[in-house]
């Protein structure tokens, strides 16, 4: 390998690897650097192993429902958290080494170093320098962490730690109640963990309609214990935490800190880019070419802060790497946002936020349901949950929504390929609900706001046949 390539990419995991394959298309004249652990952040400590333990933790709470089915000659689960652990990380491993294993294809372009600018096409590698025509940062996030509870580190967890336990702590605080902290909070009290979960607000898991936020507060507050204000690290004694909010103090062996996320730039020397940085330390990126200013650099996936979920940083690595190996850079239109969490009842933003249409002050009709009444949720001893459509006002197009659902990860699914698809609500009200199903749930919001948008409808939800269009 020379020193002079025509794309340099830093970082190997989701957003880098995509980069890479896009890159591979164009020019063999490329490398990879990463000194940090291969594998990617989703494999290794993100999307997967916490979805593994959720998993386990579910399997768990479903033997004690049971009970509520007349299935009650039964022992209660009693999780072994050192094999629910080693279990984690045993589908982990198999995740990180597949992904490591489809590296070894090009691993001649791996460099396995930190990479640092020097300015705009020179990276420093610490004992060698390296030219790039064009470069991509994709170096993702990092957990936020306080430097005055730095010295009670070792009682810290965060997400790159906490796999890694041999077992689970018998009491943990957890602070932050966003989409990691609500699912592993609840996870482990499911496991029979005693949890404190303190959140500063009640955006719980991101939501950001107060109707929802309060609906999921009151939800989740009957699961576990959560307290809204600040958390606060006391002090220890005898291996023991002392943390406090409010009022309040308990006594645990560990604290979860998630209280958000950053994106992974400190020591990549973006200060001698030339171009101005905002407080944060970040450039400023143009969201559909992904282009710092007019540098002939891109930044894709948790690095850029805009969007920092998996299949974002999979779709802007393919951005950053076409633009990259081109000679012009191409705008390119972004998927319907979508985030959802895993908790049970699941939470889900789809489309714009009721945040968004708050801020950019769109005219917005909003319908609502409840899961509290729909026969196959009872059924499924699952009926909690609260759905808040949001549609335009003049001609009723569904704009966003957000929900807290049983299963709500699908129903996410279909309201964000209806906005995908253009749909009016009037539009979704025409198709077919199978009964009983839990789609049968979004039925009143639909209606809501069908009925509260000046869009024309159908007088029955069904289009005559003299309407409907042929061919
Ligand atoms: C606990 C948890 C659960 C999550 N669950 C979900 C989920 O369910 N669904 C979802 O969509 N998203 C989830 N996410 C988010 C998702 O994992 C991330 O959005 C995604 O992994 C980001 O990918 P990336 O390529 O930007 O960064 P990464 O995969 O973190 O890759 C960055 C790479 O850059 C390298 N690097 C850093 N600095 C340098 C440097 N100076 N020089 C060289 N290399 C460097 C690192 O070693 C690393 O390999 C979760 C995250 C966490 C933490």
């Amino acid at each position: 390998m020379g020193n002079r390539f025509d794309v340099a990419i830093i970082g190997a995991g989701t957003a880098g690897l995509t980069a890479r394959a896009e890159v591979s298309k164009r020019t063999e004249n490329y490398v990879v650097i990463d000194g940090g652990t291969l594998g990617t952040t989703c494999a290794s400590v993100g999307c997967m192993p916490s979805k593994a333990l959720i998993e386990i933790a579910n399997a768990a709470h479903k033997q004690v429902l049971l009970r509520n089915f007349g299935i009650s000659d039964m022992d209660l689960p009693h999780p072994d958290n050192a094999k629910v652990m080693s279990h984690v990380r045993r589908l982990r491993d198999r995740f990180v080494d597949g992904v490591i294993k489809d590296m070894d294809r090009w691993k001649k372009h791996l460099i396995r170093k930190n990479a640092r600018f020097i300015d705009a096409n020179t990276l420093d590698l610490g004992d060698e320098r390296l030219l790039a025509d064009r470069i991509i940062i994709a170096t993702g996030s990092k957990s936020v962490m306080p430097e005055r509870w730095s010295r009670y580190r070792r009682y810290l967890l965060f997400s790159e730690d906490f796999f890694e336990l041999e077992s689970l702590p018998r009491r943990i605080a957890i602070f932050g109640l966003g989409p990691n902290g609500i699912e592993l909070g609840q996870a482990l009290t499911q496991l029979g963990i005693e949890v404190f979960a303190i959140s500063k607000n009640k955006a719980l898991g991101g939501l950001t309609d107060p109707d929802v936020q309060e609906y999921a507060f009151q939800t989740f507050s009957k699961k576990m214990s959560i307290e809204i204000g600040s958390g606060e690290i006391l002090g220890e004694s005898d291996g023991e935490l002392s943390v406090a909010c409010n009022d309040k103090s308990w006594t645990v062996d560990r604290v979860l800190l998630a209280i958000g996320r950053q994106p992974a730039v400190e020591g990549l020397g973006l200060e001698n880019l030339g171009v101005p940085l905002d407080g944060r330390g970040m450039p400023r990126v143009d969201e559909g070419t992904l282009q710092i200013e007019n540098l002939p650099i891109f930044m894709a996936g948790d690095a850029n802060g805009i969007r920092p979920l998996l299949h974002e940083a999979s779709d802007e690595g393919r951005i950053a790497g076409h633009n990259a190996a081109s000679s012009e850079s191409a705008c390119f239109e972004r998927r319907v946002p979508l985030q959802i969490v895993f908790s049970n009842p699941n939470i889900a933003v789809v489309g714009q936020s009721f945040a968004s249409l708050m801020e950019s002050e769109a005219d917005f009709v909003i319908g609502e349901s409840n899961y509290e009444h729909l026969g196959r949720a009872i059924m499924m001893d699952c009926n909690e949950g609260m759905f808040r459509l949001y549609a335009g006002k003049h001609d009723g197009y569904i704009l966003g929504a957000e929900l807290i659902a049983p299963h709500g990860e699908h129903l996410a699914h279909l309201i964000n390929w209806s906005i995908g698809s253009q749909l009016h609500a009037a539009d979704v009200l025409s198709m077919p609900l199978y009964h009983p199903v839990l789609e049968e749930g979004l039925r009143k919001a639909f209606r809501d706001a069908a009925r509260e948008s000046a869009a024309i409808k159908p007088q029955h939800e069904m289009l005559r046949c003299e309407d409907a269009i042929v061919g």
